[in-house]
């Protein structure tokens, strides 16, 4: 069976930058599962994978366009300090959630000084050519449930 819109599929993937050093793999862990056509996994990933069968292996480099997006200096911010509670320890390289004007956000710490804390919101991947190795490990049918949901379910998913 070839994936297609509304096709839940299962891949194994390891996430490299691009000199090759791995950023992320489900190997070692669970494969992903996903369903097909809904935007549930980045464009560039999407687009390659459409009518591949399982057990076909691709190597599928996706620029940042189709990937997490430009870096965008418009989205790094200085906060004062005094917005953060005085015992808190504040560090380089911290994530936290913020509530922002574009809607909930997860912003990286990139900078600290006394009076100022710097913060990017970028993705931490916006603006990386990425490298992927894709094994496509099962492509079926979904469900009427899976596709009245928007995604996938898995052996004991309950949602
Ligand atoms: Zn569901």
């Amino acid at each position: 069976m070839q994936i297609s819109t509304n096709r839940i599929v299962t891949i194994d993937y390891t996430l490299m930058n691009e000199n090759g050093t791995i950023l992320d793999s489900s190997k070692g862990s669970q494969p992903v599962t996903y369903l097909h056509g809904h935007g549930r996994i980045i464009p560039g990933l999407e687009s390659e994978l459409e009518g591949k069968t399982a057990g076909e292996s691709l190597k599928i480099d996706v620029p940042p366009e189709k990937g997490y997006g430009p870096r965008l200096d418009s989205l790094i911010q200085d906060l004062p300090r005094n917005l953060f509670k005085e015992e808190q320890e504040i560090r380089v390289g911290m994530q936290f959630e913020a509530t922002t004007e574009q809607g909930p956000r997860r912003l990286t710490v990139v900078r600290v000084e006394s009076d100022t804390v710097t913060v990017d919101g970028n993705h931490p991947l916006a603006g990386s050519m990425l490298k992927f190795e894709v094994d496509v490990r099962d492509v079926r049918e979904a469900t009427s449930e899976e596709l009245s949901h928007g995604h996938a379910h898995g052996p004991d998913s309950d949602h």
